[in-house]
């Protein structure tokens, strides 16, 4: 960390989001160790899958958001992380292309749900797709920027914790990253 943003007294707000991923992005930050660690010093942890607080607070600085956009529930979330950050990162290759999630988008939703539900299912239920407390999955998976504005786009499946901490570290420091130095597609 340096020392301009040391010199600052204000710690920004820091938001992680857990959209249609499969966590590995958000491994990949807690694979910064130590250096999570001296980025605390300067920003507070407000919400995250990391993390106790279950709303998402208005005035967050920086959103990472890991994950496609794949449900009614991922659509309201994103459109909500937007409109209360200043700046939103889409981290990892889910976030910025669709990636994995998206490889149901030639498979109709139905034939998704009969597949999971009855083709690989036993049991007795075998068969019954549940239509209660569960968010329902969107035609189409999308990558967020068609659904809300991006900032920062870092690729990686996922981003590797160095790319990760430097990203932060220049956000937080108020520079733009360097991402293309940084990170590439599928690495
Ligand atoms: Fe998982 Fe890769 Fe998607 Fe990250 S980009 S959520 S590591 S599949």
């Amino acid at each position: 960390m340096t020392a301009r943003r040391t010199k600052m007294t204000k710690k920004l707000k820091l938001a992680t989001v857990w959209l249609d991923g499969c966590s590995g992005c958000h491994m990949s930050l807690l694979d910064t160790d130590e250096r999570l660690l001296d980025l605390l010093a300067h920003v507070d942890l407000v919400y995250s899958p990391l993390v106790d607080p279950k709303v998402f607070p208005e005035d967050v600085d920086i959103a990472l958001v890991e994950g496609a956009v794949s449900s009614d529930e991922d659509l309201h979330k994103i459109r909500m992380v937007r409109s209360r950050s200043k700046t939103l990162v889409a981290l990892g290759d889910c976030a910025v292309t669709s990636n994995v999630p998206g490889m149901r988008n030639p498979i109709l939703v139905r034939d998704v749900l009969l597949r999971a539900y009855e083709e690989n299912a036993d049991g007795p239920r075998r068969g019954v797709i549940p239509t209660e407390q569960l968010p329902t999955l969107l035609p189409y998976v999308r990558p967020v920027h068609e659904i809300v504005t991006v900032d920062v786009f870092l690729p990686g499946c996922p981003p590797p914790a160095d790319a990760i901490f430097a990203t932060l570290l220049a956000l937080v420091e108020g520079r733009q990253p360097e991402v293309a130095a940084l990170s590439r597609f599928g690495k």
